[in-house]
C-alpha cells in the first residue's frame, strides 16, 4: 500500500491529465468538413433536403417512421409533448434527477410536471414510484434514459398501458444505449434526443423528436415547423396551416444535420471503443468495497451507449462513512479528475416551487392545478440524497490498457489507505452537483 498523494505520496496517475486523443469529442473527420462545405457553398443553411436526409436515417437507426429535427434537445422535446396531446391542466411525470430542459417547457403548454423519485442503482426513474404519482389528470410520463443508463422499460410500459398514461423518452444522455437489445428512444409514443456538442451524439445545435405516430408528428410540425405544413394530412391540423401554432420556430440548422448525417455513419464505432474502455475501467474496480459501477448487468443486453457524463455511485457505509468530498480530494491528488454529484434534484429548485414565470399572480407550478403538486424538501429521499452518493469520472474516449490501468489503480489506492482519509475528514461539503451539471449554481 502505497502512501496517498494527498499525504505527501507520489501520485498514482502518472498520464495526468489525459491525452487529448483520450478525451477529444466529438472526433471531426473529413467527411463532416466536406459535408459542412458543401451546405455552405450551396447557400443551403435553411433548407431542408440534407436534414430531411439525416431524419431518415436517424429514425432508421431506431426503427422508427418519424423524425422531426429540431434546432436543439428542448424544442424537440416541447414538440413530443404538444404532439402527445399534452395542454393545459395536464400533469406530467418526470424523474426529479434530470436536466431542466426535461421537463420545464410543459409551463408554455399550461401542464405542470409532477416528480417521481429515482432507482438509486440506476438514477432512472423509480417505476413503483412512478405508478404512486399518478392520477387522474396524469397525461403522460416523461421517461430520462440518465446517464447513458436505459431506465426500465417493461416495468414503465406496463404502469403506462393499465393507467393509460403516454410515454416520451427523453433519450439525450443515450443515443444508441440498448435496454435489452432494443434500442432507446424506441420504446415510448414519442422520444426526444439532444445532439448538442456536449452530448454523446454531438453535431452541434440540434435535437430530433421520433415517434410511430402519424398524429403526434403532424401536431409536432405543426407546432414548431411551418415550412412543413404542407405534410399535413389530419384535417383539424391543416385548418390551420401556414403559421406556427406554439408561435415557435424550430427548424434544424442544416450544418448541424450535414454533420449529423457523417456522424451516423462512424457512431457505433466510437462508441464501442468507449464502452470497451469503460467496461474495462469498471471490470477492473469490481469488489472494491465503496465503489460501484454504474452500468447494467452484463449480459442483460442492456447497454450505457455512448457513456454520456458517466458516474461512479459511492457508498460511504462500506468504507467507514468516508465523506465523498474527502474521498473525491484524495481521487483529485492522485490525478484522477473527479467531483462528487450530478444533476441537482429538480423539485427543490424555486422554479418548481415559488417564481411565477407568467404573471399570473401565483407559482406557474400551480396555475392550472391545485396547491397539491407542489413537492417539498424531504418528499423524494433518493433524488435529494443522491449528491453525496455519485462522483464523476473521466470518459474515456479511446481503449488504452496502460492509462486505464492507472485511473482504475488511482481508485483502488484512494479505497485501499482510506483510514488515513477518516482523521481530517470534515465531512460531506457543499459543493455537490447543479441544476445545469454543466454550470454550477
Ligand atoms: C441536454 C439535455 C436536453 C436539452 O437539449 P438541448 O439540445 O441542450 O436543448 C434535454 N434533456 C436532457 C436530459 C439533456 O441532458
Amino acid at each position: 500500500m502505497s502512501k496517498l498523494a494527498l499525504l505527501g505520496g507520489e501520485k498514482a496517475v502518472k498520464t495526468s491529465p489525459l491525452p487529448p486523443e483520450m478525451t477529444k469529442w466529438p472526433i471531426i473527420n473529413k467527411e463532416m468538413e466536406d459535408n459542412v462545405l458543401d451546405v455552405l457553398r450551396r447557400g443551403a443553411m435553411s433548407g431542408s433536403d440534407v436534414t430531411k436526409k439525416f431524419e431518415d436515417e436517424y429514425a432508421k437507426w431506431h426503427g422508427m417512421k418519424y423524425a422531426v429535427g429540431a434546432n436543439n434537445g428542448t424544442a424537440a422535446l416541447q414538440c413530443a409533448y404538444y404532439g402527445a396531446g399534452i395542454g393545459v391542466g395536464d400533469e406530467v411525470i418526470c424523474p426529479s434527477i434530470t436536466y431542466w430542459a426535461s421537463c420545464l417547457s410543459l409551463y408554455s403548454l399550461g401542464a405542470t410536471v409532477v416528480f417521481a423519485d429515482i432507482d438509486a442503482t440506476t438514477l432512472c426513474l423509480d417505476p413503483k414510484d412512478f405508478e404512486r404519482k399518478i392520477t387522474k389528470k396524469t397525461k403522460a410520463v416523461i421517461v430520462v434514459h440518465y446517464i447513458g443508463y436505459p431506465a426500465e422499460m417493461d416495468a414503465i410500459l406496463a404502469i403506462a398501458k393499465k393507467h393509460k398514461v403516454k410515454v416520451i423518452e427523453d433519450a439525450s444522455h443515450a443515443h444508441g444505449s440498448l435496454y435489452k437489445g432494443k434500442i432507446v428512444g424506441s420504446f415510448g409514443d414519442a422520444s426526444g434526443f439532444s445532439l448538442m456538442s456536449g452530448k454523446a451524439f454531438a453535431i452541434g445545435e440540434a435535437g430530433i423528436m421520433l415517434t410511430d405516430d402519424r398524429e403526434i408528428y403532424e401536431r409536432a410540425i405543426t407546432f414548431g415547423f411551418y415550412e412543413r405544413h404542407k405534410e399535413l394530412t389530419i384535417d383539424y391540423l391543416k385548418a390551420g396551416k401556414g403559421i406556427p401554432w406554439g408561435g415557435y420556430k424550430y427548424r434544424m440548422h442544416q450544418m448541424s444535420a450535414a454533420v449529423g448525417l457523417a456522424q451516423l455513419k462512424k457512431y457505433g464505432a466510437e462508441t464501442a471503443e468507449i464502452d470497451k474502455a469503460m467496461n474495462f475501467f469498471w471490470d477492473r474496480l469490481y469488489g472494491v468495497p465503496g465503489i460501484h459501477a454504474h452500468r447494467p448487468v452484463k449480459g442483460s443486453g442492456s447497454t450505457m451507449g455512448g457513456w454520456y457524463n458517466a458516474r461512479g455511485l459511492y457508498r460511504k457505509e462500506e468504507i467507514d462513512g468516508l465523506s465523498i468530498s474527502r474521498f473525491c480530494e484524495a481521487l483529485r491528488a492522485e490525478g484522477f479528475p473527479s467531483h462528487p454529484g450530478c444533476n441537482k434534484a429538480l423539485h427543490v429548485h424555486p422554479l418548481f416551487n415559488t417564481i411565477d414565470v407568467y404573471g399570473h399572480g401565483k407559482p406557474t407550478r400551480i396555475v392550472n392545478n391545485d396547491k397539491s403538486v407542489i413537492q417539498p424538501i424531504g418528499s423524494l429521499p433518493v433524488a435529494e440524497g443522491l449528491q453525496s452518493k455519485v462522483f464523476s469520472i473521466p470518459w474515456f474516449k479511446k481503449f488504452n490498457e496502460k492509462i486505464l490501468v492507472e485511473y482504475a489503480d488511482a481508485v483502488k489506492k484512494v479505497v485501499d489507505n482510506h483510514k488515513e482519509l477518516l482523521k481530517d475528514d470534515k465531512g460531506d461539503q457543499d459543493e455537490a452537483g447543479g441544476w445545469g451539471l454543466t454550470f454550477k449554481f
